[in-house]
This record gives C-alpha cells, structure tokens and sequence, in this order.
C-alpha cells in the first residue's frame, strides 16, 4: 500500500523502527512551515537549529535509500499549513495511507487528530520510540495521590529501568545526592572549553530572512554552534561524559559571570529533537562511569540521571496528565506585564543582565539562571504567567512546550499552585550570591533591602511574601519565610513595599 509518513521537525529520531527497511511505496513527509516558525517569536538560532537538524536528517533518510518529500520554507508549492501540506502531498503520492508519529504537544496533537479525521484513506499513528515513559505513564503512577512527588516517580523510574541499583537498593545506599551539589565555582577546577561547531549556515539564514520570518536574538551564522545531526549529538554527549561529568553534580546549581555553560551538558536540543535518545544518553554516561571507576564520584552522575531520567520524564508526564488546562493557569492571580529588559538585557542588575545576554546570544541559559534568575525575578516581580511563557517557549534552543510549559508555569512560577512544587521558587539576593559571583560586580548591594543601591530582589521578595501570605499562610514549607517575615519592622516593611511597587512600575528606572 502506498503510504506517506510525517515527520515533524522535533521527530529525528534515526533509530525509530520505521526507518530499518527501505520500501519504495513509503514517502517520508518533512516541511519547513510558518505555521511552526510563527506560533510563538523564536530564536533565531532556534529557527536555524531545527531547520538545519531536518535538512540534515532528510538527507540522511535518502542516503540509506528512503524516498523523502522535503518542503523547505521558500519552495513554490510550500503552502505552510500542515494540513494542505499533507492533503496535497497525498495527493501527489497517491497515496492510501497516512501515518504520523504521536507529536508531543498538544496543539499539534489536536491538529493532527483534526485533519486525520477529515481524510478519506486509512490513517495510523506511531509511537516516537524516545522516551522512557508513555504519555499515561506518570498519570497511572500518581492515580489517587495528592501530591505528585517528583522524587517518588524518580524512584519508580530508577527501579523500573534498573538504573544505579543495588538489587532494590540505590547503588551508594542513597537515592540522592541533591544536598551535595550545591558548590559555588570561584575559578576552580578549570573548565574544559565548551564544545561547540562552527558551521556556516549563512545560506539557511539568509532563506529564513528573505521568507520574513520574525525572530529575536542574535547569531553568528558563519559559526553556528549547535548539533545538528545525529553525529553532532553524540559527539557533544562523548564530550560532557569526557570531560564535563567529572564535575557536573557539585556545579549544577553555580552561577559565573565568565562561565555560561560550567559543566553542564548543552544536550537539551539534540534530546528533545530526538537525534539523541534518553536511554542511550544515560547509558553512555553510566557507561563511562563504570569505565572510570574511581576518577568519577556516584554523586555527579546521580545528579545527571535524576535530570534525565526522573525530571525530563516527570515534566513529560505532567504535561499530558494536565493538558489543556495547564496552559492557562495563574494560581497566584499574577498580571503585572514582562519588562521590556528581558528583550534587550538593558537592565543595571548583574545577574539579569548576564542571564539575559546569554540567552539572546546565545540561545541557551543553564538550568539554575533559568529559575533563579529570570524566573525568580517574574514571580517576585509577579508577572502574567502567559508573558512569562512566550519568553520562555521562543528564546531557548531546546524550548517545546511540553518540557517548556511544565518548568516554566509549574516549576518556575508557581502558577499551578503547587502540582509540582510545593512551595515557589522564590529567593532574596542572599542565595543568588551565594551561588555566584554576579553580585559582586553589581551596582546594588546585594545585602540591603531599601534605599537607592538595595538589590531590587531583597524588596520584590518581601513585598512577594507580604502580598501573597494568605496564599501561603497554611504552607508549611512556607512558615519559616512567614515568621521572618513578621519579624521586619512595620516602618521598613512601609519602606520596602514602596520600593518594589516603584521596581515593579518601572522595572528599567527606579
Ligand atoms: P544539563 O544541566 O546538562 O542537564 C542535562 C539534561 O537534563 C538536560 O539537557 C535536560 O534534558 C534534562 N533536564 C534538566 N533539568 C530539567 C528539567 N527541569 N526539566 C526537564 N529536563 C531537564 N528544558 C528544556 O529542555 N526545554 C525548555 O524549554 C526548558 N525550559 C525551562 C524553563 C524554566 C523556567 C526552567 C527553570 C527550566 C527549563 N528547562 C527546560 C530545564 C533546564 O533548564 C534545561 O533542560 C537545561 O538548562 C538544558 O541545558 P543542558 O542540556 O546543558 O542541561
């Protein structure tokens, strides 16, 4: 039977069992569209690193012999709807059949259901073979309970994969070595240069700015940086276990103004477009540790698995237990609009404007600036959480929804009143500092609460805690915050309120 399969721009994975035999009545379908560049103003590096990843994967499938219809943004006959895409590629095929693989958002899992309904041949779905988890998984584990632990599913995780275990105990007698990675990076140990590519993909970029596509952030296409193959993937992988793992647990939470990526991985965007799988990541990266026993502590590697293998997953689930719903939650009633700084980093606060940069330039900020950074500052700031998220989901290389919405509206910004947090990120300048050293080239001081050079953090979280406490007043995990709280005098809780009502008017001039 003639069939035509799709492939989406975040399905290249080379593995998946569609692709072991070669079968000259199958057409795989890739396209280039609109429709996915301009759901939300992404980056431009993004844009470039999926276009590029596809380009790349096509031409692979028709080098092992498959026949691939690739619709590249200004081709003629690119309607740059999904929908005519398919209908008119089935047409030109003839074919009587049409298959895709399970997308893993939701909007295109409506639209896909949507169009399949409409069209008159056989249709079929497939699994992406990717990750660890079906989209139900998560939601059977947590049937009934009230609290969805993320440390309890981890545990399931380690246990059903047979992943660092001892028999049914954790290998090392812990489950978790989260106390110990907390180390701040003052210069040492010395950071392996990063492992990057220089590609020139000047052409493609040319292509996306004669199409008119909008995007923010900045790039040198001459030296493009990302993976985008399946051979770029790997080699970025062999380069963290190499060289990054060694250290990667005791840094993870580290913030430095010379230093954007310490040890971390930089393995987001080959994962989530699939070119890399988890199982295999985690294998190699074990792999390596049981190879180098000795010159590798069990923590740093735990520190690895529990991202991989119990928060990637986690989100994943969340994502379809609470779709569609979750993408309009605002628990804490927040509205005040995003500052424009986070467009441009013009902001006089260190760690905004490093964070910030970063991301424009580079279209990547680690785990720890994302939250404590920009994301600690728009919940204090108490900002719509739907502004939080267009940021979010358009300037990160590795942002799709279903991992973007569930870090950024549920871990980050507490809008889901505490599915998966359970109590909000929040913090003062106190714990900024001492993950970094952004404070200590600042022009505000990192340890006053009011006044013209007081870290605006100091008097957003106060004034947070101040207008949230019914919110949070039956909390536990919030009691200790509410009594020091309590404990400020009326006249400087007067002071502070004042200053972060004047940030939060005018977050670029107070
Ligand atoms: P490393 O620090 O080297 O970690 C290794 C891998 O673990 C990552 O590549 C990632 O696949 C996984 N991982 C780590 N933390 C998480 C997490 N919290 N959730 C899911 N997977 C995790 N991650 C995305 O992939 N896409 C996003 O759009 C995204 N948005 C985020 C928004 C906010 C507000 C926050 C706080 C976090 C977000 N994250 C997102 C999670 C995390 O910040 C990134 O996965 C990580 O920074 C990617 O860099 P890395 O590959 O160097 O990660």
């Amino acid at each position: 039977m003639k069939t035509l399969r799709l492939i989406l721009g975040d399905q290249l994975n080379h593995n998946h069992s569609w692709y072991r035999e070669t079968d000259d009545r199958v057409t795989y379908l890739m396209a280039e569209m609109r429709q996915e560049t301009d759901y939300v103003t992404h980056h431009i590096q993004k844009v470039l690193g999926f276009f590029q990843s596809m380009r790349n994967f096509a031409a692979e499938l028709e080098e092992k012999g498959h026949q691939v219809k690739y619709f590249r943004i200004n081709d003629e006959d690119n309607t740059q709807q999904l929908e005519s895409i398919i209908s008119n590629t089935i047409e030109a095929t003839e074919a009587e059949c049409f298959e895709y693989q399970l997308p893993d958002e939701y909007r295109l899992d409506l639209q896909l259901k949507e169009i399949t309904q409409n069209l008159e041949i056989k249709t079929a779905t497939a699994d992406t073979e990717h990750f660890l988890t079906s989209r139900e998984e998560l939601t059977e584990f947590f049937k009934g309970k009230k609290q969805l632990l993320m440390e309890s599913f981890y545990r399931y995780m380690r246990k059903k994969h047979n992943i660092l275990m001892d028999g049914k105990e954790p290998e090392g007698g812990k489950w978790n070595y989260d106390k110990s990675n907390r180390k701040k990076w003052k210069g040492e140990p010395e950071i392996p240069h990063e492992r990057g590519f220089r590609k020139d993909l000047s052409g493609l970029l040319k292509e996306i700015e004669d199409a008119g596509v909008e995007t923010i952030g900045t790039v040198d296409a001459g030296s493009f940086s990302w993976p985008t193959s399946r051979a770029d993937a790997l080699s970025v992988l062999n380069y963290f276990c190499k060289n990054l793992l060694v250290h990667f647990g005791d840094y993870q939470d580290a913030m430095h103004t010379k230093e954007k990526f310490l040890f971390h991985s930089r393995i987001s965007f080959a994962l989530n477009s699939k070119m890399i799988g988890p199982g295999e990541t985690l294998e190699k990266v074990i792999g390596h540790y049981r190879k180098n026993g000795g010159e590798i502590e069990l923590s740093q590697v735990e520190g690895f698995v529990r991202q991989v293998l119990g928060w990637r997953e986690y989100m994943r689930g969340i994502y379809w237990k609470e779709m569609p719903s979750y993408a309009n939650r605002n628990e804490l009633d927040n509205k005040n609009p995003l500052p424009s700084f986070f467009w441009d980093a013009d902001t006089r606060m260190s760690c905004l404007h490093h964070s910030i940069k970063q991301s424009l330039d580079d279209a990547y900020a680690h785990h720890i600036q994302r939250l404590m950074i920009t994301g600690n500052y728009a919940l204090l700031a108490q900002t719509d959480p739907a502004e939080v998220d267009q940021w979010y989901l358009g300037i990160y290389i590795d942002a799709i929804e279903w991992v973007e919405l569930t870090n950024t509206r549920g871990m980050s910004q507490f809008a889901d009143g505490g599915l998966l947090a359970t109590k909000p990120y929040v913090s003062s300048a106190n714990y900024i500092n001492k993950m970094g050293n952004y404070c200590s080239e600042c022009k505000y001081s990192h340890s006053k609460k009011t006044g013209e050079n007081a870290c605006p953090f100091n008097s957003l979280y106060w004034n947070f805690l101040h207008e949230k406490r019914p919110y949070f007043k039956d909390n536990q995990r919030m009691s200790l915050m509410l009594s020091l709280l309590d404990k400020i005098e009326p006249d400087e809780l007067k002071a502070i309120r004042e200053r972060a009502a004047k940030i939060i008017r005018n977050p670029g001039n107070f």
